[in-house]
């Protein structure tokens, strides 16, 4: 686990400026929601903590480390993505191994992490089969599996529910919670959904046109929204 820094952070593609000075600080093992309309910057600032995107401005620290240069394998996250996909061709266990073993990871090793995750995400029963054997849950957890597997510092999610259907949404929510409760691994989970950023956070950062406009609790968001922007999208209806 590790504490994230994002400081005065800015991202320009081009001559457009899509995310002005943005700082925001996750404590070792919070659960943070990046939330906002579509377009506000959440992904780009996501990539960026993932090293999938440079940073114009600003520094970036995980742990102790600044890791603005740092190539992705090397800061110690793992992401989940909404068009995750999973290798068709392989089983649930050669899905969830490929990364570790692409690394050389000793196969004594990858075997038990590969167990473990099963085991916390009830895959166990499912690893011989392949993707188009599972139901959409279940491929979901996959994806999730080849995060844990690779023991991240961080977990990255980037509107990973979005493709499924309404009330599996709800499920997978309860069940990332969950994970979070059990692992305990500093998370930052992006959602333009404002119910999904209030049942999961610890804390909540509003954006907006590549700014924050607010950063709090669920309840403080609620309670005393910043101005007429918090207040509109935290209370519209899902
Ligand atoms: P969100 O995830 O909140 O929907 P994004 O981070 O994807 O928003 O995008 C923020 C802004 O940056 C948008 O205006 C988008 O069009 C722009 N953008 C994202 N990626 C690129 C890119 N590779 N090149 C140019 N503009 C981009
Ligand atoms: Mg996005």
């Amino acid at each position: 686990m590790a504490q994230v820094a994002i400081s005065s952070v800015a991202k320009a593609f081009g001559t457009v400026k899509v995310l002005h000075e943005v700082s925001v600080d996750i404590a070792d093992g919070q659960f943070v929601v990046l939330v906002g309309p579509s377009g506000c910057g959440k992904s780009t600032l996501l990539r960026m903590v993932a090293g999938l995107e440079t940073v114009s401005g600003g520094t970036i620290s995980i742990g102790d480390r600044v890791v603005n240069n740092l190539p992705p394998a090397k800061r110690d996250i793992a992401m989940v993505f909404q068009n995750y996909a999973l290798y068709p061709h392989k089983t649930v266990e050669q899905n969830m191994a490929f990364a570790l073993k692409l690394r050389g990871t000793d196969p004594a090793v990858v075997a038990e992490r590969v167990k473990r995750a099963a085991d916390i995400l009830d895959l166990a029963p499912y690893l011989k089969r392949y993707p188009r054997q599972l139901s959409g849950g279940q491929r979901q957890r996959v994806a999730m599996g080849r995060a844990i597997v690779r023991n991240p510092q961080v977990f990255l999610f980037d509107e990973p529910l979005s493709n499924l259907d309404a009330k599996l949404r709800v499920q997978m929510r309860t069940e990332i919670k969950e994970l979070h409760q059990r692992l305990k691994t500093t998370t930052i989970y992006v959602t333009h959904d404002q119910i999904e950023a209030m049942t999961m956070a610890d804390k909540i950062v509003v954006m907006r046109d590549g700014r924050i406009e607010q950063v709090g609790a669920p309840l403080e968001l609620f309670d005393r929204p910043a101005n007429l922007f918090v207040a509109g999208f935290i209370g519209s209806p899902a």
